[in-house]
């Protein structure tokens, strides 16, 4: 069930990735060496409630820091493991990490958060994605509503059974948010139907929301059609206090970027976690 592979450029690299095929062979031998290795690990990132300030959740990002090339960015090396379908490995790593570090952090109290796992559409086509998914909520011991997935609205152009596949998910209690939203499919009427959680509102229309008037009435718009489908809205790359007023007078209830904070090292997030829950005793 999958429509116009390539055609739409999912499967291939994006043109801002026009790498020398020696380049692409090197990362691509690099990034099998990584799995194989385990050279991954995830950073989180604080997601927030806006009315209280509150943690409600973090989304976890892969990071790869290559032993002699340093940081590699997902940007970079995602689209390849898209590609060659490391993704698959890659994504299901990324995800029992991400389970396995969200219970150790209930198991030291903070029991209300929420973990963000970001899915690429190539991960779809694993005609056992869901069994795979089930197999780690059950290995790890967490529970489905503490999980969301983000996806892309990619995934409903590429994908017939999208719909379909993401019904199931929810059915086992999985939140569903729709990642960069506003970029991909565009259509605002074709969410009507879908089996959705959350629109994350993407970054691009969040940057200059205080001085546009087009990025401010699309973020409007996007928040009138969440209401009244019922569904949450997050802002993705909220990154200073002009910014966040604006989506807090606008109806905004949820946010993440580098006003509250960058993503954190497993470490660092515990910090935060601790620091957090200090400052609220103390209120
Ligand atoms: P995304 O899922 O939309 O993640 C948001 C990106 O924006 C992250 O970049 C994050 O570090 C960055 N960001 C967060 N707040 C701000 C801000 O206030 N300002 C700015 N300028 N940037 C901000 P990152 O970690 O480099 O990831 C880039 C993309 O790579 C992600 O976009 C996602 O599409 C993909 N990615 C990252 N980790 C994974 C993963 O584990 N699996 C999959 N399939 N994709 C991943
Ligand atoms: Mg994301
Ligand atoms: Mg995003
Ligand atoms: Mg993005």
């Amino acid at each position: 069930a999958v429509k116009d592979q390539g055609r739409n450029g999912y499967s291939f690299f994006h043109s801002d990735m026009e790498e020398s095929s020696l380049e692409r062979i090197l990362m691509e031998n690099e990034l099998r060496k990584a799995i194989e290795l385990e050279q991954f690990h995830l950073d989180y990132q604080p997601k927030m409630d806006l009315s209280t300030g509150r943690l409600i959740g973090m989304e976890a990002l892969v990071r790869w820091d290559h032993p002699e090339l340093g940081r590699i960015a997902p940007n970079k090396f995602i689209p390849v493991a898209e590609d060659t379908g490391m993704i698959i490995p890659l994504g299901e790593w990324v995800l029992r990490r991400g389970c396995e570090q969200a219970i150790e952090w209930q198991q030291q109290g903070y029991s209300q958060l929420k973990l963000s796992v970001n899915l690429s559409v190539r991960q779809f086509y694993q005609p056992n994605l869901l069994d795979k998914i089930k197999e780690i909520l059950k290995d790890t011991g967490l529970r489905p509503q503490w999980l969301e997935l983000e996806v892309t609205e990619s995934v409903f152009a590429v994908l017939d059974d999208a719909a379909a596949i993401l019904q199931e998910m929810r059915d086992l209690g999985i939140h569903i948010s729709v990642d960069d939203f506003g970029t991909g499919y565009s259509s605002f009427s074709y969410i009507k139907h879908l089996p959705i959680d959350t629109l994350k509102i993407d970054a691009s229309f969040i940057r200059d929301i205080h001085q546009n008037k087009e990025s401010q009435a699309i973020v409007k718009a996007i928040l009138s059609i969440a209401q009244t489908l019922n569904l949450n809205v997050i802002a993705e790359g909220v990154e200073t206090s002009e910014q966040l007023t604006i989506l807090s007078e606008d109806g905004c209830s949820q946010g993440q970027g580098f006003l509250f904070s960058q993503p954190l090292s497993s470490q660092d997030f515990e910090q935060y976690l601790k620091n957090s829950f200090q400052f609220a005793l103390h209120r």
